[in-house]
């Protein structure tokens, strides 16, 4: 049985999808997707030898080796041109991490019509980098599992022509421009506790010998942000 937050991730690929899974772990996403969708065709990609190995024992436990192909290698450095990956899914790791595998792999992403993220702390840096890189932010959610809290962002690519750039305030960054429209009970849970714990960095930055005012003021203004998400 796949989680509930990957579940909610592959829910955004549409029916015979060609994607790629980076940072893979067991390959289950990809497992869960193609049993499901015999037309579906996936490329695992792993950096680090043992989720490697455990995804390749994965895909062959499923006899899914015609549908899945896993490889090992840095971020999309895995895919080639003649791959034909129509979207990619990156869950479970740092906003910082996914936005710099996107980034240092822009070149592959010609053909990419979609890009499903799962930021696990950080989402305002993949906002950020889809707005910045001909991405339009078309779905977002947050689900809640095992006392965790996880935001999918779900970006397609423009099409050509499309003047339209997502102009996002600071506060639609970090909160989630769909997110923030549509507050739901995870929400309110998510920044409940962001709002306690950016309290406590602020106790702390005034508490240091030498006080960074600068990243006090910038802490301080988003308690007062997270305040009036909260109301
Ligand atoms: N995507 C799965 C999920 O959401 O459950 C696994 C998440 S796991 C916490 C993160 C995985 O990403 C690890 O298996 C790690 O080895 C892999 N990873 C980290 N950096 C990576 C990179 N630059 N390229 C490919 N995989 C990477």
């Amino acid at each position: 049985n796949l989680s509930k937050r990957l579940t909610m991730v592959t829910s955004f690929l549409p029916k015979g999808a060609a994607f790629a899974d980076i940072g893979s772990d067991h390959a289950y996403l990809p497992c869960y997707v193609c049993l499901k969708d015999q037309t579906a065709r996936a490329i695992a990609g792993e950096v680090n030898e043992g989720p490697y190995q455990s995804a390749l024992k994965t895909v062959s436990h499923y006899h899914l080796n015609e549908a899945i192909d896993v490889r090992l290698g840095n971020g999309l450095q895995v895919l080639n041109e003649q791959d034909k990956v129509d979207q990619i899914v990156i869950a479970g790791m740092g906003g910082a991490l996914i936005k710099s595998i996107l980034e240092e792999g822009q070149t592959k992403l010609d053909n990419v019509t979609r890009i499903i993220a799962q930021p696990n702390i950080d989402a305002r840096n993949v906002r950020k980098w889809f707005v910045d890189n001909n991405f339009i932010i078309t779905s977002e959610t947050i689900v809640e599992e095992n006392q965790h809290i996880y935001e999918i962002i779900v970006a397609d690519k423009k099409e050509n022509g499309t003047l339209i750039r997502q102009d996002f305030t600071k506060q639609q960054l970090l909160f989630g421009p769909m997110l923030m429209e549509n507050k739901t009970k995870a929400f309110y849970d998510k920044w409940k506790s962001e709002y306690e714990k950016t309290k406590r960095i602020i106790e702390q930055i005034k508490k240091a010998t030498v006080m960074d005012k600068q990243k006090l003021n910038q802490f301080e203004e988003e308690l007062l942000w997270i305040k009036e998400a909260l109301e």
